[in-house]
């Protein structure tokens, strides 16, 4: 049993556009819209979507790298959500992120030694010689040569860039590390290693992670947890495998559905994904995904669902499994389902 490391309620965060001419109308992009979740100890959490779902914002909006217009952060049972500049510096060295491109994070005039070290020069007050220790020992952990620590980052491949990514997210032993598509940009040999070094570090170290991620394989090999994300909004919540295996939420069979993934329940009959992510901007009414829900009952153009629990942490907004509409087992398609 995992106990919270980290609790988000409500987490609403929105972006102002600039009005139209002529129109006094403020607009907004609703990334985040009304998120919660919590997350254990030594737990992995995944957030999947489609790439416009406001997955990447939620990750950043939970570290407060962009502020929430609403909701609240606990973080180690405190909250974090209103803390100052300085107070939120303090909290930061607990929690780090892993970015998809970590040479676009890096300067590249930095050699890899001076890269890992900083976190270590901005948080403590130890000493140089104790953290040229601490990272050639995180170098060595992530599975990188320390003697090549003089090093610059275009002199490393892909790959070791991301170790490199990852020992300067280690390097203070954080409670929480975010993965921002951390493994999307590398190819399929190198993603598993990555992978298996973060389930390595994970049982070695016992940080938690957020893995945010289009990618369904990942997600699937690396999370205990997934949190299915649709137009700002989380639709589906539950254990990697029971979602995997059993995903019920329309819109999480058609994201499972649209990749090869081995099949757990080849009898389930397929059902694609149809039509574009509506724009953020103007979502639709009652629940977002009725324009493309190929089992849509006619309450779902003006009523927004609300989460049913279904037990063992499985959680779903659909009216399928309201009470109401029988619970659990959702009435059959309606005439027009698109499946395959
Ligand atoms: Fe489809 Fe209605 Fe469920 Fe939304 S609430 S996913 S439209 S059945």
């Amino acid at each position: 049993m995992h106990t919270k490391l980290l609790e988000v309620t409500n987490l609403v965060r929105r972006f102002e556009l600039p009005k139209r001419l002529f129109s006094k109308q403020q607009r907004y992009i609703h990334a985040v819209d009304g998120v919660s979740f919590s997350l254990g100890r030594a737990e992995t959490l995944g957030i999947v979507g489609e790439s416009g779902c406001g997955k990447t914002t939620l990750s950043r909006a939970m570290l407060r790298l962009v502020e929430p217009d609403a909701g609240k952060i606990v973080f180690r049972g405190r909250d974090i959500t209103h803390l100052s500049k300085e107070e939120l510096r303090a909290e930061r060295r607990h929690m780090q992120i892993v970015f998809q491109d970590p040479f676009g994070s890096f300067n590249p005039r930095m050699t890899v030694r001076q890269l890992i070290d900083e976190p270590l020069s901005v948080h403590t007050s130890d000493d140089a010689a104790t953290r040229l220790e601490k990272v050639r020992d995180v170098m060595a952990s992530v599975g990188l040569d320390p003697r090549l620590s003089e090093r610059h980052p275009h002199e490393f491949s892909g790959g070791q860039r991301q170790r490199i990514g990852i020992a300067r997210a280690l390097i203070l032993r954080p409670d929480l590390i975010i993965g921002d598509e951390p493994v999307s940009a590398l190819d399929v040999s190198i993603r598993a290693q990555i992978l298996n070094l973060m389930k390595q570090l994970q049982a070695e170290f016992g940080a938690s992670y957020v893995m945010v991620s289009h990618d369904l394989g990942a997600i699937r090999f690396i999370c205990h947890r997934v949190a299915v994300m649709y137009l700002g909004r989380v639709v589906e919540e539950g254990l990697t495998e029971d979602v995997f295996r059993e995903p019920l939420h329309p819109y999480t069979k058609g994201l499972i559905d649209a990749v090869p993934l081995p099949r757990l329940r080849p009898e389930r009959t397929r059902q694609l994904l149809v039509g574009e992510m509506p724009s953020p901007i103007n979502p639709p009414t009652g629940c977002h995904f009725h324009p493309r829900c190929p089992v849509a009952l006619k309450q779902c153009r003006t009523v927004a669902p609300g989460f049913t629990d279904l037990g063992g942490g499985r959680r779903v907004t659909c009216h399928l499994y309201a009470p109401t509409n029988g619970g659990h087992e959702p009435p059959p398609a309606e005439a027009g389902a698109k499946s395959s």
